[in-house]
């Protein structure tokens, strides 16, 4: 089975929706760690990117992923915006000219994403971030596929890996990002970057569950 076009632009809407609909949640989460726009910021972009997908609505999957992150970067002032950014443009480098995705086409988009991230931010795992959901969740992604398993389970474990990842931020010390500039006091409190990002990942597994 794979992800065709339309799947990827239903996951990218979907997004829009469960960002808005978490808007304060993420607000609230890095107001005890940050200056409380993590919310703000993501609905923004995503709902700038709602706006520029009828244009790409018949593009491949690279360019949707591409405009996805171009508009993240223009319209996210935050630290996120060229995070997210890289990670979809990443991905939609990746994706160039695909119409589809297989298993093997996604784990090799998402670990461009994730490796995007890495070197532009320049967090390691256990630096309180967005990578500390990530990389778990490739990881756990590509192990799946080794083991054969269906897209629909591969994202299931994948999303299991960032939730438990996006947990294991609350104990934790920022290293990286507004949140270090608390220091000691950051521990304690949960991640938002860790946290949209398990929002977003489960979006791709609740949205291509079937594939
Ligand atoms: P800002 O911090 O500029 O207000 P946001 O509030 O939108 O931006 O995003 C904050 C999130 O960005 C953090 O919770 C963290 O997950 C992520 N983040 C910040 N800096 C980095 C970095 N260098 N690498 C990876 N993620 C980062
Ligand atoms: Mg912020």
């Amino acid at each position: 089975m794979t992800i065709s076009r339309q799947d990827v632009l239903d996951w990218i809407k979907n997004v829009a929706g469960v960002l808005a609909e978490n808007k304060d949640y993420l607000t609230q989460l890095d107001s005890a760690i940050g200056d409380a726009d993590h919310g703000a910021n993501m609905t923004r972009g995503f709902q700038a990117v709602l706006t520029k997908l009828p244009a790409v609505s018949d593009k491949d999957i690279g360019t949707i992923f591409k405009t996805v992150g171009m508009t993240l970067v223009s319209t996210v002032g935050g630290a996120s915006g060229p995070l997210y950014g890289t990670f979809f443009m990443q991905a939609g480098a990746v994706s160039a000219g695909k119409q589809d995705l297989s298993a093997a086409d996604w784990g090799a988009a998402l670990e461009a994403a994730v490796n995007g991230v890495v070197m532009r931010g320049r967090a390691v795992l256990g630096d309180k971030t967005m990578v500390d959901a990530l990389t778990p969740a490739l990881e756990a992604f590509k192990d799946a596929v080794v083991q054969n398993a269906t897209i629909g389970l591969a994202l299931t474990r994948s999303v299991q890996a960032a939730e438990e990842g996006m947990k294991a931020t609350i104990p934790l010390v920022a290293r990286k990002g507004r949140a270090s500039y608390l220091g000691e006091r950051s521990a304690g409190h949960q991640d938002p970057g860790a946290t949209s990002t398990f929002l977003i990942l489960k979006c791709a597994a609740e949205t291509w569950a079937n594939s």
